[in-house]
C-alpha cells in the first residue's frame, strides 16, 4: 500500500492510474463501518484510495478535536490487509497552508439539525471534501448512511458544483447490540457504553409505533422519554423527510428518524428508515 502525504504525491498517483478510482474519506480510528465502505469500494473500483485526516475545520468544539481517537499504525495495518492501493495522510499545513482563505458552503440542507447544533461543521466538511475530490479525482466516493445528513449534503455539493463523480452510500454497520460503530465509541465509559444501544432501540420502537399507526408526535415523544430516562441529553430526535430533512408530522414514504444525543461528554448520532 502506497502511503502518500503530499499534494504532488496524490497528483502523481492519480495521473499514473487507468481504470476506475474509488475514494473513501475518513478521519481514521477505523472500525467495521469504515471497512464496509472500503470493501464496497474494492468490489466496485479498480483502485481504492482511503484518506485519513482529522479535519480541524469541521470540529466546532476544540475538546472534541483534541480527544478525537487516533490510531494510525492500526489503521494502516487494517487498510493493508484489506487490499487498499493507497492511503492519503495529509497534515494540517498541507490541507490548510498559511493564507488559506476559501470555504465551500451548502445552504438549506446543511443548515438543519447538525447544522444548528454544530455551527460551521458542514462548512468544514464541504471544504475538505471538495479539496479531496479535486485532489484525488475519484470516479466514486463512498460515504456511510450513519452520517445521513452528511451524505445528503455531500450529494448536493457534487450536484451543484458539477463534480464529475458518483457518491455511493453504504449502510450503517452496527455492533451486535445495535450501537452504530463510531470512532468516538471508545471514549464512552463502561456505564455509558452499556446505555448507548438505547439510542437505536428508541428509534426502532418509535418506527414500530409509527408503522403500527400511532401518531408521529406520540411515537417520537416516547423515544425522547426513553432516552432521557437512560441519561441521554438530547440535541434532537425527529421524524423527517429522507431527502429534504424537513420535519414530518405524518408518516410518509422515505421518512427517517434521526437523533443526536450526548451520553456524558460523548455525542452520538444515529438514524433509521421508517
Ligand atoms: P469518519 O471517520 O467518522 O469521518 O467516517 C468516515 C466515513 O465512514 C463516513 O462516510 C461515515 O459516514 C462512515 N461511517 C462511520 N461510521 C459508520 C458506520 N457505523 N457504518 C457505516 N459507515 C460509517
Amino acid at each position: 500500500m502506497k502511503v502518500i502525504r503530499e499534494i504532488d504525491g496524490v497528483r502523481e498517483f492519480r495521473r499514473a492510474l487507468s481504470g476506475t478510482l474509488g475514494l473513501v474519506p475518513t478521519m481514521g480510528a477505523l472500525h467495521e463501518g469504515h471497512l464496509s465502505l472500503v470493501r464496497a469500494a474494492l468490489d466496485e473500483c479498480d483502485t481504492v484510495l482511503v484518506s485519513i485526516y482529522v479535519n480541524p475545520t469541521q470540529f466546532n468544539a476544540p475538546s472534541d478535536f483534541s480527544s478525537y481517537p487516533r490510531d494510525l499504525d492500526r489503521d494502516l495495518e487494517l487498510l493493508t490487509s484489506a487490499g487498499v492501493s493507497a492511503v492519503f495522510l495529509p497534515t494540517d499545513s498541507t490541507m490548510y497552508p498559511d493564507g488559506f482563505a476559501a470555504a465551500v458552503k451548502v445552504s438549506g440542507l446543511a443548515d438543519r439539525w447538525e447544522g444548528i447544533h454544530r455551527p460551521g461543521h458542514f462548512d468544514g466538511v464541504c471544504t475538505v471534501v471538495a479539496k479531496l475530490f479535486n485532489l484525488v479525482q475519484p470516479d466514486r466516493a463512498y460515504f456511510g448512511m450513519k452520517d445521513y445528513q452528511q451524505f445528503l449534503v455531500v450529494k448536493q455539493l457534487v450536484l451543484d458544483l458539477n463534480m464529475p463523480l458518483q457518491i455511493i452510500a453504504g449502510p450503517t454497520l452496527r455492533t451486535t447490540d445495535g450501537l452504530a460503530y463510531s470512532s468516538r465509541n471508545v471514549l464512552l465509559s463502561a456505564t455509558e457504553r452499556a446505555r448507548a444501544p438505547q439510542l437505536k432501540a428508541a428509534l426502532d420502537e418509535a418506527a414500530r409505533e409509527i408503522n403500527g399507526g400511532s401518531p408521529v408526535k406520540e411515537a417520537t415523544a416516547g423515544a425522547v422519554e426513553r432516552l432521557v430516562g437512560n441519561a441521554f441529553n438530547l440535541d434532537y430526535l425527529a421524524h423527517v423527510d429522507g431527502h429534504t430533512l424537513e420535519e414530518l408530522a405524518q408518516p410518509a414514504q422515505d421518512a427517517r428518524l434521526i437523533v443526536a444525543a450526548r451520553l456524558g461528554k460523548i455525542r452520538l448520532i444515529d438514524n433509521i428508515a421508517v
